[in-house]
């Protein structure tokens, strides 16, 4: 599937509409170019799920939790993760493998431990179409 947007709002829309089905145990890849709008998107999920706290890309920490929505929310940012094992002392399995639904930024950096079935939402940008456009393809991989 792929969903074009033009503005912030509707990539934050595409991820409040995921949010609100994503399932226990879901875990999204969100791959995409620095700036591109995988936070803008991850805040749209989290609206979905139903989290009232501001969210912000964990990118010193890694991981941010969030308990008070449907669902337990797990958002990654590995863009600064040296090598795996920081995942496992952060304690990932309990996040990948338990009731919650995970959103990581910059998935590729930690492909390895990714479990088999993952959602992937790849964004990108075309200039020629404008600074505010983005090209969304999400795909179910197993
Ligand atoms: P990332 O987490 O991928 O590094 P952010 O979500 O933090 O990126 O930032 C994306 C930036 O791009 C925001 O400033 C946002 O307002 C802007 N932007 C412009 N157009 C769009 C769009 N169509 N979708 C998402 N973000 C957009
Ligand atoms: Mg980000």
């Amino acid at each position: 599937m792929v969903i074009e947007t033009w503005k912030p709002q509707e990539t934050f829309e595409l991820g409040r509409r995921m949010g609100e089905r994503a399932q226990a145990g879901q875990i999204i890849c969100l791959e995409g170019d620095l700036g591109v709008g995988k936070t803008v998107f991850t805040q749209g999920f989290a609206e979905g799920l139903g989290i009232r706290e501001p969210v912000n890309s964990p990118t010193f920490t890694i991981l941010q939790q969030y308990e008070e929505g449907r669902l337990p929310l797990y958002h990654f940012d590995v863009y600064r993760i040296g090598d795996v094992e920081e995942m496992e002392e952060i304690g990932y399995e309990d996040c990948f493998y338990g009731e919650g639904v995970c959103l990581i930024e910059w998935p590729s950096r930690i492909l390895e431990i990714l479990p088999d079935r993952t959602t992937w939402v790849e964004i990108a940008k075309d200039l020629e179409k404008g600074f505010d456009y983005r090209r969304i393809r999400v795909e179910e991989r197993a």
